[in-house]
């Protein structure tokens, strides 16, 4: 087969609100942190059901300000997954402490609470789970462990909004839950991430860490209710996101529901018919989670991958990958020793892991173009 047009395998989806709403913005002269940053944060609380919302430029901040809030530093260790984007594990670096390893489940791809205890030492101060794809970690398990040993838990969620773990909406599990608001992510800000957390002294230390350490929000000062004096009560960062930024996510949020019912829907597609082939292998939907499904992940079970790709894309199709796993990237390598072999189950899984496209601008008829190209590779495979 061949498409007419070729399908992405990724597209935003920015309506006229967004536009408007930017455009308001750049009229209004206050294009930095201010009252649309204030009106998202608001949102944020009200979609997630966290008491407090920071939003900030990226997640990758979110996680690293998370961290530095939370007094992690030199000397200790954080626990993450290695099947997941560089910004897990590099921010863990940035503060000064050690990124610990611990392999994956092979239904759900996502961190082992079995391994986690395993890699517990007397220097573990967090643990970082990543809901790989959108699919919510073993949350019980993984708050059992940091009760018992007392360690933070800082949840990397930038598959995750909207994911719902035993009825709760992803966001007040744990101490703190980073949302990426990425350009391809399920909700986007162009660039832009947030920490929703229940704890007050948390969130209100993130506000200071992503303006500099400064006491006060800045837009407070220029307001007519606030004043020009600040302080510096710490060494803070800038990292915090924009009104500009925050002018999308004000209406993106409104549609999130909807987005995800329609990667849901696709899913269930996909879910349907690629489950019928023997060749691959598709991600589980545990009974007491909702997937956010943003991706779908399939596992080719023998067939080449690069191969998988080139034909994908000859048909019209482009897929990704996620990830090539951390551990065996060269830097880690080198710093820390890994080697092939270390974490099995990752390997496993991100050797033969492909990406199919998955987005609510895709139609139902691209879904079937998916499913029937995918069969078509397939099927090819086995009678050569
Ligand atoms: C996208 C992504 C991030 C980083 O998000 P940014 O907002 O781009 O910083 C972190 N973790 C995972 C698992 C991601 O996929």
């Amino acid at each position: 087969m061949k498409r007419e047009t070729p399908l992405p395998y990724c597209l935003p989806w920015i309506g006229e609100e967004e536009i408007q709403e930017m455009i308001d913005t750049l009229k209004s002269g206050w294009l930095s942190i201010g009252p649309k940053v204030k009106k998202f944060e608001d949102l944020l609380t009200e979609y997630t059901g966290a008491k407090y919302a920071v939003a900030l430029n990226s997640c990758t901040s979110a996680l690293h300000l998370s961290l530095v809030a939370s007094g992690i530093g030199k000397g200790d260790e954080v626990i993450t997954s290695p099947f997941t984007f560089a910004s897990t594990a590099n921010v863990i670096i940035h503060v000064g402490a050690k990124p610990v390893f611990a392999d994956i489940e092979q239904d759900t791809f996502n961190i082992s609470p079995e391994k986690i205890e395993e890699a517990v030492t007397k220097k573990t101060k967090a643990i970082i789970p990543v809901h790989y794809a959108g699919h919510p970690c073993n949350m019980t398990a993984v708050g059992k462990i940091a009760q018992e040993k007392d360690l933070t838990v800082i949840e990397d969620a930038a598959h995750a909004i909207g994911a719902e773990y035993e009825n709760k909406k992803i966001g007040s599990l744990s101490d703190a839950t980073c949302f990426s608001f990425y350009a391809t992510k399920n909700m986007t800000t162009g660039e832009g991430g947030a920490v929703t957390t229940d704890s007050e002294e948390l969130a209100n230390k993130l506000r200071r860490l992503r303006l500099h350490g400064m006491d006060r929000d800045a837009w407070k000062r220029y307001s007519m209710k606030g004043s020009w004096y600040y302080e510096i009560s710490e060494c803070g960062y800038k990292e915090n996101m924009t009104d500009m930024q925050a002018s999308l996510g004000i209406h993106q949020i409104k549609k999130l529901d909807n987005f995800i019912s329609i990667r849901r829907k696709y899913a269930e597609i996909y879910n349907k018919e690629l489950g019928k082939c023997n060749d691959l292998v598709t991600q589980c939907e545990k009974p007491n989670v909702k997937h956010s499904y943003y991706l779908y992940p399939i596992l080719l079970k023998t067939y080449d991958r690069g191969k998988f790709i080139e034909q994908m894309r000859k048909i019209g199709i482009s897929c990704s990958v996620h990830f090539v796993p951390l551990h065996l990237q060269p830097f880690y390598r080198k710093t820390f020793g890994f080697k092939r072999g270390d974490f099995p189950i990752t390997e496993l899984v991100s050797d033969r892991e492909v990406s199919l496209p998955l987005y609510p601008k895709m139609l139902e008829k691209d879904v079937w173009d998916v499913v029937h190209a995918v069969e078509e590779i397939l099927n090819v495979s086995s009678n050569p």
